[in-house]
């Protein structure tokens, strides 16, 4: 009930306007995030490499509503790009296809997604595109292979393992050798057997491309079976990679870097915390009360 709740809050306009202006939310939220400009995402990064954990940066907005919008984040995105090149930080970046102009135009969103996977595959870099509400799974998914269709394969996608269809989808996409972060299931012995089939690719050695099977979890048992699948399977530590989220089981990371898995840190930053900082409270509402009691503190 807490869940619906905070998944509810997280869409509702109101709610936003009210609680994204209060600076206790703020200052609460801000463990998951890591700043509101570039310049402090690269930071957070910095300091994530020097643990020896590499980095996904999302610049944190969806659903925008305007054309003006989709290009003014298209610009963001391809910002937060230079800005890895130009410091050197290991890491990739995430984006949304509803924060590029999905709901609008999917003309609109296929012209800025190859303009951001051009600009990424001119540095090198990757692109994972992250699996939003299950109304936009199928056109995801069919985006994402068209880019590939199109040789712009510097990109991966995001299957979450709830879905009926995902069983599916990730049969087709390890055929062709695609890169997945799987979220939240149970498919991962397909997974790296599918990555077992394409030659156990590892993380490329600048830290960048991802290899093809990603664990996203913190949930320390599904970590564990995926350890011991993959070493059932043979799979090569570096030819997978455990994924975390910002300001989550930093415990945990480290724990994976020290047995030489690579790590890889989702770090969101930017001014539209507010709809990615409600579904963090749906996963864990015990976060509720770490709100509550440091509002008791001040
Ligand atoms: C790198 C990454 C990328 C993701 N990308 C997507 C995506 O594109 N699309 C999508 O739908 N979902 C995405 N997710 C979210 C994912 O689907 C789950 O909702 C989320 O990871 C929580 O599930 P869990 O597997 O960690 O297990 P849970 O059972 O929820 O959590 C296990 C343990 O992790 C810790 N934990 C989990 N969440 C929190 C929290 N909010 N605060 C504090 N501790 C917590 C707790 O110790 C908890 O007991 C992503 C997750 C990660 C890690």
């Amino acid at each position: 009930m807490m869940r619906s709740f905070f998944i509810y809050l997280s869409k509702a306009g109101w709610a936003q306007r009210t609680i994204s202006g209060l600076g206790l939310a703020r200052r609460a939220a801000r463990r998951f995030f890591a700043g509101d400009t570039p310049a402090e995402a690269v930071l957070a990064v910095r300091q994530l490499n020097e643990r020896g954990i590499l980095a996904t940066l999302d610049h944190l907005g969806e659903n925008t509503s305007t054309r003006e919008e989709a290009t003014q984040a298209t610009g963001d995105i391809l910002v937060v790009l230079d800005e890895i090149e130009r410091s050197g930080v290991q890491s990739n970046v995430s984006i949304k296809l509803s924060q590029i102009g999905l709901l609008l135009d999917p003309e609109l969103c296929r012209a800025n997604l190859v303009k951001i996977l051009e600009r990424a595959r001119e540095q090198n870099n990757f692109v994972r595109i992250d699996m939003e509400d299950s109304s936009l799974t199928p056109v995801t998914v069919e985006m994402f292979e068209e880019m590939h269709a199109r040789g712009l394969d510097n990109c991966g996608i995001v299957i979450q393992s709830y879905l009926y269809r995902s069983d599916n989808d990730i049969a087709n996409l390890v055929e062709h050798g695609m890169r997945v972060r799987l979220v939240k299931g149970a498919y991962k012995e397909m997974l790296f057997a599918g990555s077992k089939a394409a030659g156990c690719p590892t993380v490329s050695a600048d830290g960048r491309v991802p290899p093809i099977p990603a664990i996203a979890t913190h949930d320390e048992k599904r970590i564990e079976f995926a350890e011991r699948k993959a070493a059932e399977i043979g799979l090569p530590k570096h030819a997978l990679e455990f994924q975390m989220l910002y300001g989550i089981r930093r415990d945990l990371q480290e724990q994976l870097v020290a047995k030489g898995y690579p790590v890889r840190v989702y770090v969101p930053y930017g001014e539209h915390w507010y709809p990615y900082y409600m579904r963090r409270l749906a996963e864990r509402p015990a976060n509720v009360w770490f709100i509550v009691s440091n509002l008791l503190k001040d």
